[in-house]
């Protein structure tokens, strides 16, 4: 079933709705690896025939999406160095709304061997017969009306310019059947299928002929592609045959689910990969996670955390599963904050500053500043976003509650008392001694046995918070002035 290695060619086909689903995500991701594992041509072809639902300026969107997140394609569609969508490849063009000539001449060859036929029923009669066949409780289904008509009724209307489409002349009482290398053996019987349109009247081809065209003129090998695309499937292969083609292998994923098991809608949540970029999850995070949605490398494992070339060297297409898969969001925030948590600093700070671009309180801190702040939250990030909004103390000043000033354990008197002997202790720190370690050890001698009484008022004149990091880590990030200004506001408060 797989041709021999270096010959595989399998292509993503998106079409440019405005976002990438994290379902074309996966779609994408399988390809690549695929690709990837077997030496092979990953293609990007654009799917841009729906004129209705054309978006302007999506195609580099996604274009640029994709090679964001490493997923650039060898032929097709791509964008160069400086973010320029181009195209490269001897199969070309590899947007479909250029190759309408292409859609057209083998439209006609279909309709030259009576494969197809022109239809000029309006609209009007089509939703008449689909309410009457509704009512019948039959599946709605074109009733070759127009199959009916002579040679000469069908050249008098094309020379009068009726508007017309063209469709594909469905055999009757057979069977469609492929070995799908997920699903195993798939049959349709030929009395499920509609004479599919195959040219609009716009004179844009349809997704199935431009589709099928389009795989057999680029040497696709393996299309793998969503299982939303099974029942269209016997119509590609319908169309193969009558274009007397061999069809590729065909692999259709599994369905993504919400955790409630319904279909993955954009209803229940976000399903742009753009939206997930923009809080803050690590393009590698992400992949990482959508590789596992319908795909693990075999029984018996439990790693979870795979870099982009393990995944490379342990993906096969056979160990992919039929069931449905579950979007776990819970799950991709672990994810996600795993990854965090094994950047480097510098690397965690060049990744996290454009989101500080967007709050003033972040903008206007210093470097070094911020990768304090890092340093003390990166363990406990789920999201690049995040930074920050557990700990605003960092920021502002915090408001304090007096109550909250004494450790549960002791009178107001006694945390005026620690407050004075921390005011002392670090007044006393050198600008060397000023790390996030000396402080700790600094701090935790002063406090002797007396930790909670100390460290405690110390700790809430800092955040002014019940929770918060330790002292140390707050000193240490914010600085010493501001950190004796804030342990002396404490003491006024209570005083
Ligand atoms: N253009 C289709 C899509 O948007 C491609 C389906 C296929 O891969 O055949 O997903």
């Amino acid at each position: 079933m797989t041709p021999a290695t270096g010959k595989i060619r399998v292509r993503f086909a998106p079409s440019p709705t405005g976002y990438l689903h994290v379902g074309g995500l996966r779609t994408a991701l399988y390809n690549y690896l695929y690709a990837r594992k077997h030496g092979g041509t990953f293609v990007l072809r654009i799917e841009d025939t729906d004129r209705t639902r054309f978006v302007e300026g999506a195609t580099e969107q996604l274009v640029g999406t994709l090679s964001g997140l490493g997923l650039g394609s060898d032929e097709g569609v791509f964008h160069d160095e400086d973010g320029h969508m181009k195209e490269r490849g001897d199969k070309g063009p590899y947007i479909q709304s250029e190759r309408l000539d292409i859609y057209r001449r083998h439209a006609d060859e279909l309709l030259d061997s009576g494969k197809a036929y022109p239809c000029f029923c309006t609209t009007e009669r089509l939703d008449a017969m689909r309410a009457e066949q509704a009512a019948a409780k039959r599946m709605p289904k074109y009733d070759r009306l127009c199959l009916g008509l002579s040679a000469k009724e069908v050249s008098t209307k094309l020379a009068e310019g009726v508007a017309h489409v063209i469709r594909m002349k469905v055999e009757d009482d057979r069977e469609v059947a492929f070995d799908d290398v997920v699903r195993g053996h798939v049959a349709f019987r030929t009395e499920t299928i509609d004479d599919q349109v195959l040219v609009k009247s716009d004179g844009f081809p349809t997704y199935h002929l431009a589709n099928v065209v389009d795989d057999h003129l680029m040497d696709i090998t393996h299309v793998i592609r969503a299982e939303e695309w099974l029942p269209s499937t016997p119509k590609h292969i319908l169309l193969y045959e009558a274009f007397g083609w061999e069809p590729p292998v065909f692999a259709h994923l599994p369905l993504l689910l919400n955790p409630d098991r319904s279909k993955l809608s954009k209803r229940q949540g976000d399903v742009a990969v753009e939206d997930y970029l923009a809080k803050g999850y690590l393009p590698e995070a992400l992949i990482n996670f959508v590789a596992l949605l319908g795909w693990n490398p075999g029984e018996g494992n439990t790693q979870e955390i795979f870099s982009l070339d393990e995944l490379v060297s342990r993906f096969e297409l056979g160990d992919v599963h039929k069931a449905g898969a579950v979007f776990d969001l819970h799950k991709l925030d672990w994810m996600n904050a795993e990854y965090i948590k094994a950047l480097s600093i510098d690397d965690l700070y060049e990744r996290a500053k454009p989101f500080f671009e967007k709050d003033d309180s972040h903008t206007s801190r210093s470097g070094e500043f911020m990768k304090r702040v890092l340093a003390i939250e990166q363990d406990r990030l789920a999201k690049l976003s995040d930074v920050g909004t557990e700990n605003p103390f960092f920021f502002a000043e915090p408001e304090l509650d007096p109550s909250m000033i004494p450790w549960k354990k002791s009178t107001v008197e006694d945390a005026k008392l620690f407050l004075g002997k921390a005011i002392d202790t670090l007044s006393a720190v050198s600008d060397s001694d000023w790390t996030r370690e000396r402080l700790g050890e600094i701090l935790l001698e002063a406090a002797g046995e007396q930790k909670g009484d100390f460290l405690w008022p110390l700790r809430v004149a800092l955040s002014g918070k019940e929770k918060s990091p330790p002292p140390q880590d707050i000193a240490w990030v914010i600085g010493k002035e501001p950190s004796l200004s804030r342990i002396k506001t404490a003491l006024a408060i209570l005083s």
